[in-house]
């Protein structure tokens, strides 16, 4: 097969080859990002507006550091406070969200929808998962008087030749 990505080939074979075509995704610039920002109530500020940018142009589950990183490589007087402190308030309002992985690796994701994660211990890779994919039964009663807020699944692998 040499088919070019998303080319469709119909052959004379009773084979129909389709290439899946990957979904559309909303193309992210500086202007809409800021517009993005106020949506959630969050004022934007020049470095608010790299540091989401970072995030929603990629639309990766990036560490903070790699957030500095990036966000450096154009305004590297941002400091690793601001860049901590502002994921937080992205956070908090709900903008992005954040995956835990283990207590001393946190990533953060642009993709708010409910969703669950593939985690690969050898390359600290974090593939979402959709939550239509996943059922949880058997879930114990919540305690008196809670809701639930969330189920956030990590299914941790790694390669198979390593085990
Ligand atoms: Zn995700």
């Amino acid at each position: 097969m040499s088919g070019e990505p998303g080319h469709y080939a119909i052959r004379q074979s009773p084979i129909l080859i389709i290439q899946f075509k990957p979904m559309k995704q909303h193309e992210y610039t500086r202007e809409n990002i800021g517009e993005l920002l106020r949506s959630h109530g969050i004022n934007p500020t020049h470095q608010r507006i790299e540091i989401a940018n970072a995030l929603f142009s990629r639309q990766q589950h990036l560490s903070a550091e790699q957030i500095m990183a990036i966000v450096n490589t154009r305004h590297p007087e941002t400091s690793r406070a601001t860049v901590y402190n502002t994921l937080n308030l992205f956070v908090e309002k709900k903008l992005i969200r954040e995956v835990n992985v283990d207590p001393n690796k946190v990533f953060y994701d642009p993709n708010t929808c409910n969703h669950h994660h593939f985690y690969d211990v050898e390359t600290g890779r974090l593939t979402d998962i959709d939550a239509s994919r996943i059922s949880v039964s058997g879930l114990p009663p919540l305690p008196k008087g809670t809701v639930t807020e969330g189920v956030d699944i990590i299914i941790r692998i790694r390669s198979q030749a390593a085990s």
